[in-house]
């Protein structure tokens, strides 16, 4: 599931292939994407040009020059895929945006989960995120206040988006470990010590992760607990642990996360 360094990393290359550009037309090749593009809202969004795509958390926002906005959330498996006129599209091309000149942008995304909104002028998609994890503003001090403020796993806090923004499944493990922290502690019982610890060690995994597309990881990502249930802790060398709480997997090492 793509989290926030692969979020970036696609709204960057989807900066290079639209901005400026016109889309020319929006096309929506599955039943899902199509109930959200009605024809009234291709019509809306057809002869616009981008100026701007933003990111928040793992939300994207294409700017379009009339004031609209196209909000995007990839969910599990979605992904940009640009392609010249002649290039066939991939095989699960959901959305296709068509520039001018036959370019194209498609959102590919074989479990068909990836979202695409339209909103009016004026209309600012409501997000309710947390701040972003290298915002300057969230201090050791912010960030220890907002942990205080709940009292369920650090784990499960981490995910919340609305108490920051962009860590899924992956980097909530690594950041932890990298901390120390068991994932079952409360978040409001972490002291400052911790909670400062826990924000450095965050912005570490996020500044390490390999940027690429998600599930490609040709790269050997460098995960030290996550998704190596019973391989050797590479700190202390205890068998890494998983358990699966909610639909999820957590995984932490027993001898060093504390
Ligand atoms: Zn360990």
């Amino acid at each position: 599931m793509p989290e926030l360094p692969e979020v970036e990393a696609a709204a960057r290359r989807l900066r290079r292939a639209l901005v400026g550009r016109t889309i020319v037309a929006i096309a929506a090749r599955h039943a899902t994407p199509r109930r959200h593009l009605p024809p009234r809202i291709r019509a809306a969004v057809a002869g616009r040009q981008v100026r701007a795509i933003d990111r928040r958390g793992k939300h994207q926002l294409l700017r379009l020059d009339d004031g609209a906005t196209l909000h995007v959330h990839f969910r599990m498996t979605g992904d940009w895929v640009v392609g010249r006129a002649a290039q066939p599209l991939p095989r699960h091309a959901r959305v296709v945006l068509t520039l001018d000149g036959g370019d194209w942008v498609a959102l590919d995304d074989p479990r068909v989960l990836a979202t695409v909104a339209y909103h009016a002028p004026g209309d600012e998609p409501a997000l309710g995120l947390g701040p972003e994890p290298f915002d300057r503003a969230l201090t050791p001090a912010a960030w220890h206040a907002r942990l205080r403020a709940r009292r369920a796993p650090i784990k499960a806090v981490l995910l919340d988006q609305s108490v920051l923004a962009g860590l899924g499944n992956i980097y909530a493990a690594e950041a932890l470990w990298a901390a120390g922290l068991r994932p079952t502690l409360r978040a409001d019982r972490l002291t400052r010590a911790q909670a400062t610890a826990l924000l450095a060690a965050i912005r570490g995994v996020l500044r390490a992760a390999p940027q690429g597309r998600y599930w490609r990881r040709a790269d050997g990502a460098p995960w030290r607990v996550y998704d190596r249930a019973g391989a050797p802790c590479p700190r202390c060398g205890r068998p890494i642990r998983r358990r699966v709480h909610a639909g999820r997997s957590t995984y932490w090492c027993p001898g060093c996360q504390r």
